[in-house]
């Protein structure tokens, strides 16, 4: 399917910031509903899309399949014809409401593996026909002490994809040029997918933990950001302890060089330089702490948690640290989709329809998700 874009005219607001309200009047204006003086049919192409109207617990269905008309990038800003979207579990907390959404309806997805469309006013950073990937930063400020400080990941008015900004569970999706990324030849559409949160966010925490070539890491949970985050520590000659529930986790995390894997509830076999907690409960983290050396820390990779039970003083005197990571920064990005080339990294993938959105989203709540779920999008 051709795009032509509709012309948005949204007055103060950046025209990537495309709005649904501007949709709807579009569609209702097509079927020759509401017209009024001074409306103009703004385009003609509709795009596909897993919109969600309302958040739902995912049994019941919350995206629908829905066409919407394709958006225009404004200044800066990029077309994307998108070919592949992961799926990642900030998706599911987002279409189950447990993160305050600033917008319905709304597109999820924010693992983005498309090409370059077409470009906005001032929009220079890629040629068409590039191949780009967007991750869940879309944007942020630039000039606040955060971003001075190069923690854009932290930025107060940060922007996020599929959650302000429509996301990659479409045929079509903008983004801002400055955060998007070119990706490396090596990977596929559907397996550059994962790379792009699962990826990077595990990255980040791998960072954060403070984790050193050689030494021992914990991972607890073996979901799509674990398994990449093992290559990686395998890559820097770790050696890693998995704590999971599912035997099919245990032994992907085997396959992929993990030395040990079983339950967070047994004891570690060796006392542990890092851990990173992935699975998004509390109760994980006194278990996680308790298997750290003196010195050692711990990285909380969760947009969202459960409440931490009572810790006793202990686990963390002697110097342990506990932290949570949250988003990355452009710079993360970089780095990690450079050494995800170079190391390289494998994704561990299960490709679904878009229209199966819904099915995939239920898997990954069951943990029945081996790696990395990918949406493939249609392409006409
Ligand atoms: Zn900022
Ligand atoms: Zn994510």
């Amino acid at each position: 399917m051709r795009c032509e874009p509709a012309r948005a005219k949204i007055g103060d607001v950046p025209l990537w910031e495309y709005t649904f309200a501007l949709a709807k009047r579009q569609l209702k204006l097509r079927k020759g509903e509401g017209a009024h003086a001074g409306d103009a049919l703004l385009g003609e192409q509709i795009v596909q899309a897993m919109i969600l109207p309302s958040p739902r617990p995912v049994e019941e269905q919350p995206l629908t399949w829905a066409e919407v008309p394709c958006p225009e990038p404004g200044m800066g800003g990029i077309l994307i014809r998108v070919r592949a979207c992961g799926v990642c579990h900030t998706d599911l907390h987002t279409v189950e409401g447990e993160l305050t959404l600033p917008r319905l309806p709304l597109i999820p997805g924010h693992q983005i593996v498309g090409v370059v469309e077409k470009l906005g006013p001032g929009a220079t950073r890629f040629a068409l026909g590039a191949r780009v990937g967007v991750g869940w930063l879309a944007w942020a400020c630039g000039e606040c002490e955060f971003c001075l400080r190069g923690e854009e990941n932290l930025c107060a008015r940060a922007r996020f994809t599929g959650l302000h900004i429509n996301g990659g569970y479409a045929q079509y999706a903008l983004a801002d040029e400055r955060f998007a990324y070119l990706l490396p030849d090596r990977f596929s559409d559907i397996q550059a997918a994962p790379l792009l949160c699962a990826g990077i966010i595990g990255y980040r925490s791998l960072r954060l933990s403070g984790i050193k070539p050689g030494e021992r890491l914990g991972l607890y949970g073996f979901g799509a950001s674990a398994h990449l985050v093992i290559q990686v520590a395998r890559h820097w000659g770790c050696r890693v302890y998995v704590f999971t529930r599912g035997e099919e986790h245990r032994r992907l995390a085997r396959e992929l060089g993990a030395e040990w894997a079983g339950a967070a509830e047994n004891a570690s076999p060796a006392p542990l330089d890092a851990g990173i907690t992935f699975a998004p409960v509390g109760w994980l983290v006194p278990l996680a702490l308790g298997h750290l050396r003196p010195g050692g820390t711990l990285a909380i990779n969760a947009v969202t948690m459960s409440a931490i039970p009572e810790v006793r003083y202990e686990l963390l005197y002697q110097e342990r640290t506990l932290r949570s990571v949250a988003n990355f920064t452009r710079q993360d990005a970089e780095e990690f989709l450079s050494l995800a080339a170079d190391a390289p990294l494998h994704t561990e993938i299960e490709v679904f329809p878009l229209a199966q959105a819904n099915e995939v989203l239920g898997r990954l709540k069951r943990s029945e998700v081996r790696g990395s779920a990918v949406l493939e999008i249609p392409q006409d």
